[in-house]
């Protein structure tokens, strides 16, 4: 049995965090593989110590560094009093060295995206140590073990690629001797290197998919993300009362889910896990025995028709309307292609079967841009009155009600329109892709509560 245990940034951050990291490692039977994050909000303030740097403020960069330093060396003590002084040596060497690339920014005024990486690299390099500290102090054999000449990745400085088949070799190759030898792997999250060894991230928050990537590399049985709360909920606890965390979700609901809002995992970062059949769960560090949540490439029918309700507010709606659309092939390709120019990401589509209107969901903040540029792209159509208007309604919300249980079921839809209608909120546009897995609707924004709370009641209330 080989696990693959990955520990976010507030799971690695405190002496408190550390006791629960550690008991949990040691309650894991058979091999163990861990996976660590930067502690929390050390990858934010190594950024602004590259921007502070770049922008010519060395002394501020220095200073970040420092205090990073010494909540790092105050962290490593609080848990390994004894036989810490090389750990410590080591990460004193880890910040001077950090401390001098950022001074090489600030002579130059200019950090590359490869040397942002190398500042980066620091959060999780100085975790690492501490974590196996913490274990060893424990009793558990841990061994600190950089990523970098493990995870190959191609050189897309940021948020670089890995190049799978050497990196499963050369995971396989460093971590199977260790593991044979009962010893407990300590990873670094988030950074790689390419062939030739120069430091890169995978992406903000992809210790995930570092994980994920061992996890398939060892063909481990499991691999668990230990986070701050108890697995992916049925909805957001903020707005629903009764909201209660889910037992299992198919890789595609997740994926759905946390496209609007439900953030506690990205899910393409755990894909090399469920490609390769590796179960991933979501797990609590604060409470490990919570059952969190399990995510598997296929849906386990549990008899729930929409299990989740998520949203998202802060958005704008773009309404292209007009007669003389309809029937005119290519006009949806001339609206896609403006706010493709305009780099506007679109969160939802609509359009009547009439084509009388083209609604597209859009962040708040782009709508006024997008709406100029497209009166700019269908001048002539406007001139015509082929369209009407462009227009755009704001501040309004996305709701989404996900479920493998609704494909086929017939009356989902009445039965979330119907819920809403009773509450008397106003639908503005629908979406509802053919994968029946997902409906999804926009409401004004004061009405994204109301809309959520009376979808995840409809649905619970026959679900219990
Ligand atoms: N430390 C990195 C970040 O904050 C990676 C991670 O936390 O997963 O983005
Ligand atoms: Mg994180």
């Amino acid at each position: 049995m080989t696990t693959v245990l990955k520990f976010g940034g507030t799971s690695v951050a405190t002496p408190e965090a550390l006791a629960r990291l550690t008991e949990i490692v040691r309650a894991t039977a058979g091999k163990r593989v861990v996976v660590v994050s930067a502690t929390a909000g050390t990858t934010n303030a190594l950024l602004q110590a590259a921007d502070a740097a770049a922008a010519g403020d060395g002394d501020r960069a220095q200073r970040v560094i420092d205090e990073l330093a010494a909540a790092h060396d105050g962290l490593l003590r609080s848990v390994a009093p004894v036989a810490a002084d090389t750990t410590a040596a080591d990460l004193a060497e880890l910040a001077a060295r950090t401390g001098a690339l950022l001074r090489s920014v600030a002579i130059l005024h200019e950090c590359t995206a490869r040397t942002r990486d190398a500042i980066l690299a620091y959060g999780e390099l100085a975790s690492a140590p501490i974590v196996a500290a913490a274990l060893r102090r424990a009793g558990v054999k841990a061994q600190p073990l950089a990523t970098v000449g493990m995870v190959v990745t191609d050189d897309a400085f940021g948020s670089a690629s890995p190049i799978f088949a050497e990196t499963h070799a050369r995971s396989r190759e460093m971590l199977g001797p260790l593991l044979d030898d009962g010893v407990v792997p300590v990873l670094t999250g988030f950074i790689g290197a390419t062939a030739e060894g120069v430091t890169t991230t995978l992406g903000r928050g992809a210790s995930d998919y570092t994980a994920a990537i061992v996890a398939a590399a060892l063909r481990a049985d499991e691999c668990r993300i230990y986070t701050d709360v108890s697995g992916v909920m049925s909805a957001d606890p903020r707005m629903v009362r009764g909201s209660r965390p889910l037992a299992r979700l198919s890789y595609a609901e997740a994926a759905e889910l946390s496209y609007f809002g439900a953030k506690v995992l990205h899910p393409r970062a755990v894909l090399p896990a469920i490609e390769a059949g590796i179960p991933v769960r979501i797990l609590n560090t604060f409470a490990p025995d919570d059952p969190g949540t399990t995510i598997t490439g296929q849906g386990v029918p549990d008899g729930s028709v929409v299990k989740a309700t998520t949203s998202l507010g802060g958005l704008g709606l773009v309404t292209v309307q007009g007669a003389g659309m309809s029937g005119v092939p290519g006009f949806a390709a001339k609206v896609f292609d403006t706010t493709a120019a305009e780099g506007v990401s679109v969160l939802m589509i609509s359009q009547s079967s009439s084509e009388n209107s083209i609604c597209l969901v859009v962040p708040a903040d782009t709508g006024d841009r997008l709406k100029a540029a497209l009166e700019r792209m269908l001048a002539k159509e406007l001139a015509h009155h082929d369209v009407e208007r462009v227009s755009v309604e704001r501040p309004i919300a996305v709701v989404a009600a996900v479920g493998e249980g609704m494909r086929g079921t017939p009356g989902v839809a009445a039965r979330v329109f119907g819920a809403l209608g009773r509450t008397k909120v106003n639908v503005i546009a629908i979406a509802q892709g053919s994968s029946e897995l997902n409906i999804s609707f926009c409401v004004a924004e004061a009405d994204q509560a109301k809309a959520v709370r009376a979808i995840h009641e409809e649905f619970e209330r026959a679900a219990s």
